[in-house]
């Protein structure tokens, strides 16, 4: 890849800057070529993501060396690729479709995210908080899942403070405050997740220097 140096360059700089703050950077390759995904594993970067559940599959097992990160919307019948070959869920947000996921888990439990519509607009993803609760309780109950925290995103032209801070007070509420995980920030907004306490950033265009295809 020609511009495989730039890729390498931006992906040392937001390791060291996030590596400071101890927050986990997932690399969101949905949009990146397989070449653009080599580079980076070969220079160490273990967390991707994928945002469809076939492309999770086909690059989960083209790369099994890598953690893979389930962040987009999951239909029933696409199930048991996430079952089978993601090593987190980011976007659990109904019940049903959890169990249906962890009837392919296998000799394991899955851990996962709740993911929550902070910004309670319609035709966003994820549970409405005064929902959270319910959905917190149902998922418990599935013994291949683990719920290890929250995760959302911020609609766009919203206030990610606002939004990234009452997800962080979410989980503070949950469990008794037991769960760790705050999965939040993309590219236009990572700065302000990790002041607010992400322990985990999503980071697409930033990183592969794709501009903004959506
Ligand atoms: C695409 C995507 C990202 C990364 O978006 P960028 O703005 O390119 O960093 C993060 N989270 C989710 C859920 C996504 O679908």
């Amino acid at each position: 890849m020609a511009d495989s140096q730039s890729l390498l360059q931006r992906w040392r700089q937001l390791k060291d800057e996030l590596e400071s703050t101890h927050t986990r950077l997932i690399a969101v390759s949905k949009y990146a070529p397989d070449a653009a995904v080599a580079c980076l594993a070969g220079a160490g970067q273990r967390d991707f993501a994928e945002s469809r559940p076939q492309s999770l599959r086909d690059r989960a097992q083209q790369f099994p060396d890598l953690f893979w990160h389930m962040i987009g919307p999951v239909q029933k019948n696409k199930a048991r690729y996430v079952g089978r070959h993601v090593g987190m869920w980011h976007s659990v947000e109904d019940a049903e479709t959890a169990a249906a996921v962890a009837r392919h888990v296998r000799g394991r439990r899955l851990p996962v995210l709740l993911q929550v519509n902070v910004g309670d607009l319609p035709h966003q993803h994820g549970v409405l908080p005064e929902n959270l609760p319910v959905l917190y309780e149902q998922v418990s109950c599935i013994p291949e899942l683990e719920i290890t925290g929250l995760m959302c995103m911020a609609p766009r032209g919203s206030d990610a403070r606002r939004c990234f801070s009452a997800l962080r007070c979410l989980r503070d509420g949950l469990a008794d405050g037991s769960l760790g995980g705050l999965s939040m920030g993309m590219s236009g907004d990572f700065r302000i997740a990790v002041e607010e306490g992400a322990t985990m950033v999503r980071l697409g265009s930033v990183l592969f220097g794709l501009g903004n295809i959506e």
